[in-house]
């Protein structure tokens, strides 16, 4: 069965521009609501944002992209697995749904490792008080977390979320924000993958076929287990204020070195500037720092938690879209950040390790994300924030750091110490026009994709970005593990080659 329309048939009305404001806007506050209220009943430990497959369609978390494969299968052994690539014509694996594009989309075979999904723990030999973690791929993050912290050890970072798959989060080289880690793939020892052909083998580090892996978008063959390395259980103490704009530009590096998180959420597109000589962007930002604490986990840090969440639905997913609506985003931005520093500034809590990165972040929203290098930052923002203002699309700005320590050949925080800025609109609002826009501008200051994530590149500008050399050697890769192309679908297509 030919791949070639998976990506197309996918397309949700909310992308083909077929769905009507209203009808999104409902769509889209009836899921945060309902969302909302899951989370709320389940005292801030569920919502019901995966993908999942259900009476022949299979749908990622925020209900855009979709497909119908001929054949799912949720394999429970290695053997199972290789059986099932080998008999397949085209074969895509999906994880927790969580990216926001076509990656996962297959017309024929749609792998989920869902029931593949243990992880046993052990002393790593060449560092006392250190575990190695063997896993299987379909393990989701939340639950590698758990097992690590009752065997005393934690990942070095993670991204801001965890219900992905460990082979979801490899396939896009997954970030986090940090001065000395940033990635989950500074943390893996080996990686075990299944070729086209159905056989499996480890790849370790200095192989070509592990780095191609790591940010190849499933395109090297199925990842099905890794060996990941933990340090010891460690706590952190996350701080939020809300800073002056320009007080965080000048001192940025200075932040850098001196907290060993860093982020920033700016509010981009609230203030719109009727008169001209105005500047139209929101003066303050809200600052997050984590540092590492000996102090003891804080006895409130799980209400914290969950105010933290409504707080985020409350303005994201639906005070920015009303004012919006009313004209009064730039009155809103200005309230909003400061009654944010009443409630938040001065407040420092304390979690284990594995509480303190992600959140639930469940308002139904879209993302594009690029890396870009640091010394390119101030600029770079400046046209995002004066591009949102200008097309009065009000969104959160989220930037965060990384040094220069992933494992992966292609990724948006390869080869350099990176920044990155991401947008994170409600889906109240079509988004594929302002991305677009606002990737143009990225790659005029040396962008690097993150493939989980919207991006509408061709295998040309691809090419431009990481030049011929390194393009060579990760086709190279590929093509060692997949001859005919089965791990391919349009997305990977159009924005790795064939
Ligand atoms: C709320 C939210 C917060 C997020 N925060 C972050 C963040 O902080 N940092 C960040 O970097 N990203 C972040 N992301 C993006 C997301 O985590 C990644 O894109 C990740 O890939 C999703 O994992 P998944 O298991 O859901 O994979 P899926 O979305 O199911 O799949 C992603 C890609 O990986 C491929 N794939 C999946 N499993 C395998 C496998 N076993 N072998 C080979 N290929 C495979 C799929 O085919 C697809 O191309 C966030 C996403 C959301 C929705």
């Amino acid at each position: 069965m030919p791949e070639g329309t998976a990506a197309s048939r996918s397309a949700s009305e909310e992308l083909k521009g077929g769905s009507s404001v209203v009808r999104r806007i409902v769509r889209t506050w009836t899921i945060n609501i309902a969302n909302s209220a899951v989370f709320l009943f389940t005292g801030g430990r569920k919502v019901l944002h995966e993908g999942r497959y259900r009476r022949g369609t299979w749908i990622d978390w925020y209900r855009v992209f979709r497909c119908h494969p001929h054949r799912y299968a949720e394999p429970t052994s290695e053997e199972e697995i290789c059986r099932l690539v080998a008999g397949a014509e085209k074969v895509r694996v999906v994880g927790a749904g969580h990216s926001f594009n076509a990656g996962p989309l297959s017309d024929d075979l749609l792998l989920s490792l869902d029931r593949y999904n243990g992880a046993t723990v052990r002393d790593d030999p060449g560092r006392p008080g250190w575990k190695i973690a063997d896993v299987q791929a379909g393990i989701r993050l939340r639950d590698l977390n758990r097992v690590l912290a009752a065997q005393g050890a934690a990942l070095h970072v993670a991204g801001s979320t965890n219900p992905q798959s460990i082979g979801g989060l490899i396939a896009t080289d997954v970030h986090g924000t940090g001065r000395d880690h940033g990635f989950l793939s500074e943390c893996l020892l080996s990686l075990r993958i299944v070729d086209a052909d159905g056989k499996a083998a480890t790849f370790r580090r200095g192989d070509d076929v592990f780095h191609a892996a790591i940010g190849g978008a499933g395109t090297c063959g199925v990842v099905i287990g890794a060996e990941i390395s933990a340090e010891p259980a460690y706590n952190l103490a996350k701080a939020v204020k809300v800073v002056p704009r320009t007080w965080a530009e000048a001192n940025l590096e200075a932040l850098l070195v001196e907290n060993t998180h860093l982020s920033f959420y700016y509010f981009g597109g609230l203030v719109h500037s009727a008169d001209r000589d105005r500047d139209p962007r929101l003066a303050l930002v809200r600052m997050n720092k984590w540092n590492r604490t000996i102090d003891p986990p804080d006895a409130v840090r799980g209400v914290v938690k969950i105010l933290d969440e409504l707080f985020d639905m409350a303005f994201s997913g639906h005070l920015i879209g009303v004012a919006r609506a009313f004209h009064v985003t730039d009155w809103l931005g200005r309230a909003g950040m400061r009654l944010y520093a009443l409630a938040v500034n001065h407040r420092a809590v304390v979690y284990a390790a594995e509480e303190g990165f992600p959140r639930l972040l469940y308002f139904r929203h879209d993302e594009i994300e690029y890396g870009i290098s640091r010394e390119n930052l101030t600029a770079c923002l400046e046209e995002v924030q004066l591009l949102l203002a200008e097309r009065r699309y009000p969104t959160i700005i989220e930037i965060r750091f990384t040094p220069d320590t992933s494992q992966a050949l292609l990724g948006p925080g390869v080869g350099r110490p990176t920044a990155y800025v991401e947008l994170a609109p409600s889906m109240s609002r079509k988004t594929d026009g302002v991305f677009r826009e606002f990737e143009e501008i990225v790659l005029r200051h040396g962008g690097q994709p993150h493939l989980g994530k919207k991006v509408y590149l061709d295998r040309d500008q691809t090419e431009s970005i990481y030049g011929t050399d390194r393009m060579q050697r990760f086709r190279a890769a590929r093509r060692s593990q997949d001859r005919s192309g089965k791990f391919l679908n349009e997305f990977t297509e159009t924005v790795l080659g064939g």
